[in-house]
């Protein structure tokens, strides 16, 4: 395993730290003022991409970008330090063109669409012009196993008909976000993973009603996080994306590389949770001593340094596998680190609250955001429970596979002594 980063992603990283020293630290407050009046997207976040387009700063997450595509794709290896200077600001990756879920869905496209879907959607979201929606979640059914989707999509003659509700669905409430990608059922007598079935379309079709934003802990995203009902819905067949009854396997293309690109940005929130612990930890004295004298916000804070050292390198590990054997080899570490990195965030934030007291609960720190944030990762790319059991049918079953192996040593089932080592 060889984790170092290459010459490209070290000049990148440098660039990268520069222009959120330069450009976007600076206009935090700014775009807080806006959000808060009503305004989103906020005129900062369409100047810095110009600006940020214009340096070559945009389009890090695609390995597979294509030539005529702007900006530089990526390793997952390289890419990975990148994502996490982007991620200590929640609404920095978009000035990179690198944020969820366009990135997801862009990844989709240039994997399954045809060369004209491509041109009408792929394009725009190429040069940042638009921003999407992926609708999975239903209220209605454990969404977290998505065969229980409940979604119609109804072939007739040359459309296809859409009726549902879907909720939870990032940046619906955006203006600029123009295209939508829904999963739900064409075929439902059909095997579990093949009933299902995605379709493109544009936001604007009527019979789309937005029926409220959903705060999630209290935070109330501007992009929208929202329930959406569909009344007889149509589209054009041309806007099938695959194939019918293949809705289930882009689904499961789609979330890989997403969920790690999560824990590389949730790792650049756990540094920024850190470094304002250690600060408030310097500057703060209760009862004749500086609060970084006292023990426990010691312990919390080489915890915290320890934690992070570990989960980066577990990252590092999983955009390796990614990049030399692909997803799906990866799919095993992908689950480890979505079940340690979120509830690694929401420990580690939640003591930088502590340490900060009243102010820690306040709108003064990212640290409110940061905790909700980190809560809502524990559930949003799956729930924590999915991939731990994930990770524990990979090690039953390589432990079943070594106990059935005829080549085992003699009395090796039986042997509650040292097992041989695994190749
Ligand atoms: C901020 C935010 C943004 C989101 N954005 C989007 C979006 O853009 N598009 C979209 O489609 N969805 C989005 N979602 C929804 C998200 O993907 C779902 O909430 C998630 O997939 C879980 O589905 P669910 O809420 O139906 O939970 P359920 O599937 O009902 O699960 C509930 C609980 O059941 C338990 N559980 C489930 N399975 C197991 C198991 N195998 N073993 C043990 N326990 C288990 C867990 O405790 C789990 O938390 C978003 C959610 C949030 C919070």
């Amino acid at each position: 395993m060889d984790f170092a980063y290459s010459d490209r992603s070290v000049e990148l990283q440098g660039a990268v730290r520069r222009f959120m020293q330069d450009y976007v630290l600076p206009h935090e407050q700014a775009y807080h003022t806006d959000v808060s009046n009503g305004i989103y997207p906020p005129q900062v976040v369409e100047d810095l991409k110009a600006l940020a387009k214009d340096e070559g700063l945009w389009n890090f997450f695609l390995p597979a970008l294509p030539s005529d595509a702007p900006g530089t794709g990526l390793s997952n290896l390289e890419y990975a330090p990148l994502a996490e200077i982007m991620g200590r600001v929640y609404w920095a990756s978009e000035v990179f063109n690198c944020n969820a879920p366009d990135t997801g869905n862009m990844e989709l496209l240039h994997l399954f669409a045809t060369p004209a879907q491509k041109e009408r959607w792929l394009k725009p979201l190429f040069e940042g012009e638009i921003r999407s929606c992926f609708m999975m979640t239903e209220p209605d059914v454990a969404s977290s196993d998505a065969t229980n989707i409940q979604f119609s999509i109804r072939r007739d003659g040359d459309e296809y008909v859409l009726d549902g509700r879907k909720w939870f669905i990032t940046n619906a409430l955006d203006p600029r976000a123009k295209l939508g990608i829904v999963l739900g059922v064409t075929d439902p007598d059909g095997p579990p993973h093949q009933r299902h079935t995605q379709v493109m379309f544009p936001m604007d079709t009527p019979g789309i009603v937005i029926e409220r934003n959903i705060s999630y802990m209290n935070h109330l995203a501007p992009e929208g996080t929202c329930e959406v009902v569909f009344r007889g819905v149509r589209v054009p067949v041309e806007n099938l994306l695959g194939e019918e009854g293949a809705g289930f396997a882009l689904a499961q293309a789609r979330l890989g590389p997403g969920r790690i690109h999560h824990c590389m940005r949730s790792i650049g929130q756990c540094e920024v949770a850190l470094d304002l612990m250690c600060q408030r930890a310097l500057e703060r004295r209760a009862f004749g001593k500086y609060l970084h004298e006292y023990g426990n916000i010691g312990d919390w804070i080489a915890k915290a340094r320890i934690d992070i050292e570990q989960a980066r390198l577990l990252v590092l590990k999983t955009a390796w596998l990614i990049d030399r054997e692909g997803n799906r080899a990866a799919r095993k570490e992908i689950s480890m680190i979505t079940a340690l990195v979120p509830p690694l965030q929401t420990k580690i934030v939640n003591r930088a609250i502590q340490v900060f007291g009243a102010m820690g609960l306040s709108p003064d720190t990212p640290l409110p955001y940061l905790w909700s944030w980190g809560r809502a990762l524990q559930i949003l790319d799956g729930p924590d429970e999915v991939h731990l059991r994930a990770v524990a049918h990979h090690e039953i079953k390589r432990a079943q596979e070594e106990r059935a192996d005829s080549t085992a040593p003699e009395g090796y089932r039986q042997s509650r002594f040292t097992p041989p080592i695994a190749e």
